[in-house]
């Protein structure tokens, strides 16, 4: 039990008290930031553990802030949500997500590019041709892009984001159920939702090598996602204990910072060189 407080003391309630500058980010704010174009995104590879080979990037947005520095998307994204700004980010987030992978492609780099996508846009009919429209603009067909849900919000909105998740699937978009383990997903909701991929949230990967109940959710994850078809990322991990687990689970991808951090593009590219080095 005192385990538990001190886990609930770190990340729980104190955790979410941290967030105090949340509250002073104004709608003038983050309006204008977002049309100064002071959105930057940076990407963070998801390696195959088979082979290593870098198979996708997850893209991940930071406001460059004039005077806040580099504001991270956690201090943003609920407020751009709650104003009404959030399909205006999206947009701009997904135009220079798929403008870098179409790059990449042209560079001979087969790697399939995730965005995360809030469960508000999920309600926007527009947003599947969108998707496929603009990815198509950068030479990128609609399987080289993956669109990362978050369970936790997915579930308490599935209905109405059923449907634009079954036309992007049917248009062949990859869809990710993103922070796997956090959210509540029956078994039923899981399978009438045409998921392609399934990130196990790093609470179940970092250290669960040391944590009996982690890796029983972690292993169960794994089992149940290749019962239903879908491949698994391991997110969160941070160290080569964490890298041999996964791997003896059958994890196929692994996304953290024992490969790398997220990056802007250009270090990428450099990092990638090394990798593939
Ligand atoms: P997420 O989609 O689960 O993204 C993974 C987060 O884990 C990222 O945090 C990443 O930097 C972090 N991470 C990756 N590897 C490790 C690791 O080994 N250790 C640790 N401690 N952390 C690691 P980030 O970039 O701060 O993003 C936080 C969340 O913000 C994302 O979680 C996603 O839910 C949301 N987000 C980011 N960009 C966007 C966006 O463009 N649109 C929307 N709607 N949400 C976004
Ligand atoms: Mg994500
Ligand atoms: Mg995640
Ligand atoms: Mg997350």
């Amino acid at each position: 039990l005192s385990d538990l407080l001190a886990k609930l003391g770190d990340d729980g309630l104190a955790g979410r008290r941290r967030q105090g500058p949340v509250d002073r980010i104004t709608e003038d704010d983050l309006r204008r930031g977002i049309e100064n174009d002071d959105l930057v995104v940076f990407f963070q590879p998801k390696v195959r553990v088979r082979d290593r080979k870098v198979v996708g990037v997850e893209s991940l947005v930071r406001w460059q802030h004039q005077t806040r520095g580099l504001v991270p998307p956690m201090a943003f994204i609920p407020v751009a949500e709650d104003l009404g700004l959030i399909d205006a980010l999206t947009d701009s987030v997904y135009a220079k997500a798929v403008r870098q992978g179409g790059r990449w492609l042209t560079a001979g780099h087969d790697i399939k590019v995730a965005v995360n996508i809030s469960v508000d846009s999920l309600t926007r009919f527009d947003l599947p041709e969108m998707i496929v429209a603009t990815a198509a603009a950068e030479g990128l067909d609609p399987s080289h892009i993956v669109l990362e849900v978050t369970e936790s919000r997915l579930m308490h909105d599935i209905r109405s984001s059923l449907e634009i998740l079954t036309r992007l699937r049917l248009k062949g978009v990859g869809l990710s159920i993103d922070d796997f383990g956090t959210g509540h997903s029956s078994l039923h909701q899981l399978k009438r939702i045409p998921f392609t991929e399934l990130k196990i949230d790093r609470a179940f990967v970092f250290g669960a090598a040391r944590d009996p109940a982690a890796r029983a959710i972690l292993d169960s994850s794994v089992g149940l996602a290749r019962s239903l078809g879908m491949s698994t990322v391991a997110e969160g991990a941070e160290t080569q204990e964490d890298w041999d687990l996964v791997e003896s689970l059958g994890v196929d991808m692994v996304q953290g910072y024992v490969v790398a951090k997220p990056m802007p593009a250009d270090q990428f590219d450099a990092w990638l060189t090394a990798w593939e080095a």
